[in-house]
């Protein structure tokens, strides 16, 4: 079946799988159900279908399962969600007339479809793995069991679905000629990620999250606010380029969360979306407000409606179709981007859009909800300072007063200020820290304790977007709902 040297798109499934198909349906668990994309029409295809096909096409199995139209005419799209509680299965109506408006959005952003029925594949567990698969038709979103419930999950972090359904465009219809394998033996290459998964951060997590009404404005802004921060934050810039953690990005996927700070990590997902962004503003600027960032879309993700195919580019091919929409040396522009080793985040396209970051002593909205699903508390651009809820130190910023006392990944915070740690603790001792002139964290370091002072008395610090009136607001523009 994986004949080295054969091109995968013309190795045909014979009949002799379809039992091992039929064995797995019956040796599943009783009691669980399983949804295959288009179970029925996929046993159908299996007799001849290319091998493709089934790889690109998940299995999720539930003991709660729930349907959700979304269209239903051609192309139709739903969402199959299970989950380990039938309460979990209580996605608002409100959030599904949302998740309808992306569908409808995507199709105004790209002008064409390149599948004849999607499925968004839900599952909703504590017990498995959090992350999203995209595929061709369909996309397998796996999130907390209160991800449809919980109403600060829902107003902040709702931009999952929509990053794997832009991916039926950017990364499964249009994908880099490097990760174009003839077959599954060849090692893939990375180098266009930018592409594949920044723009797809940029198009699906921000700017089809906000057009679909999943994120409001405020909240797009202060998830932005919260990616420049941490970008701007981040001490590996300066040794390890965009590209670099591009190139490597096989290792960094799995890289702990430990050292990130030092290390980078894939920030080629939030940095994308800065980079994109600016894109998108200098196109607008140039001309006037004639083109946008969508018009590139229509051009490089649009074409022929229909069913799968694959369109395979490379950089010059990136770079050419910019400049079809909007004439700028777009090479140097990527270029000096992905190698800058600046220790400064770009922040050109927030700017160019009419808003600056900026930090006060109020909440971030997204930090306090991501903070309050990974039970951890985010303090970096306070004391730089990343601590799980147990006072596990996760990461420790470069040149920031924990590093300067010394503080380190794996060390356990036992107490803050003589009281035994926890992270109410920790936040009033920042807050006040102007007038205790410090912060004394007692911690355990290997089984030896110590006491470590904090030179710190700037108090509580978090990132926001500030609007700068002498400039239009490309940002909120940029956010506006499309489609009729
Ligand atoms: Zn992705």
């Amino acid at each position: 079946m994986f004949a080295p040297g054969y091109h995968r798109k013309f190795i045909l499934l014979s009949i002799l799988f379809w039992p091992l198909l039929v064995r797995a349906e019956n040796s599943r668990p009783a009691g669980l159900i399983t949804l295959t994309l288009n179970a029925t029409e996929i046993s159908r295809q299996l007799l001849h279908a290319q091998l493709s096909l089934p790889v690109d096409s998940p299995v999720v199995t539930g003991k709660y399962y729930r349907n959700v139209k979304l269209v239903e005419s051609a192309p139709a799209s739903e969402m199959d969600i299970v989950a380990d509680s039938p309460d979990a299965l209580g996605l608002p109506a409100e959030k599904i007339a949302q998740y309808q408006r992306l569908v409808a959005e995507a199709a105004a952003l790209f002008g064409a479809t390149h599948y004849l029925h999607y499925h968004f594949l839900v599952a909703l567990a504590e017990t498995i793995f959090h992350d999203g698969i995209e595929h061709h038709e369909s996309s397998l979103n796996t999130a907390t069991e209160n991800a449809f419930t919980d109403k600060d999950l829902l107003a902040t972090e709702s931009d999952l679905l929509p990053h794997e359904f832009v991916h039926s465009w950017n990364g499964k219809y249009r994908r880099p000629a490097s990760l174009t394998t003839l077959d599954f033996q060849k090692p893939m290459l990375d180098d266009m990620l930018w592409v594949y998964e920044g723009l797809t951060e940029y198009l699906g997590s921000c700017v089809l999250t906000a057009r679909s009404g999943l994120r409001n404005g405020v909240l797009s802004r202060e998830w932005l606010a919260e990616r420049a921060a941490q970008l701007e934050h981040r001490s590996g810039r300066t040794w390890r380029s965009l590209q670099d953690t591009v190139d490597y990005a096989s290792r960094l996927y799995a890289a702990p969360r430990e050292w990130e700070d030092r290390r980078r990590g894939v920030d080629f997902y939030p940095e994308g979306v800065l980079l994109w962004l600016e894109a998108d503003t200098i196109i607008r600027q140039r001309t006037g407000g004639s083109k946008s960032l969508d018009d590139f879309c229509h051009l490089f993700h649009g074409g022929q409606s229909g069913g799968p195919t694959v369109k395979t580019y490379t950089f010059d091919e990136v770079v050419s179709d910019l400049n079809q929409v909007c004439p700028f040396d777009w090479g140097s522009f990527w270029l000096q981007r992905l190698n800058s080793r600046s220790p400064h985040a770009p922040l050109g396209g927030i700017e160019a859009g009419g808003w600056s970051l900026t930090y006060t002593d109020q909440p971030n909205e997204v930090i306090k909800t991501r903070d309050k699903r990974e039970k951890q508390t985010d303090e970096s651009v306070s004391i730089g300072l990343l601590v799980k809820e147990d006072g596990t130190v996760l990461d420790v910023l470069a040149g920031t007063p924990v590093d300067g006392a010394k503080l380190a990944p794996g060390m356990k915070i036992v107490a803050v200020n003589s009281r035994t740690y926890n992270p109410e603790r920790l936040e009033e001792a920042i807050k006040t820290s102007a007038q205790t002139r410090g912060i004394d964290l007692l911690v355990n370091n290997s089984d030896y304790f110590e006491t470590l002072h904090l030179n710190y008395g700037g108090g509580l610090r978090f990132p926001h977007l500030l609007r700068n009136s002498a400039k239009p607001d490309l940002l909120s523009e940029i956010l506006e709902p499309r489609a009729r």
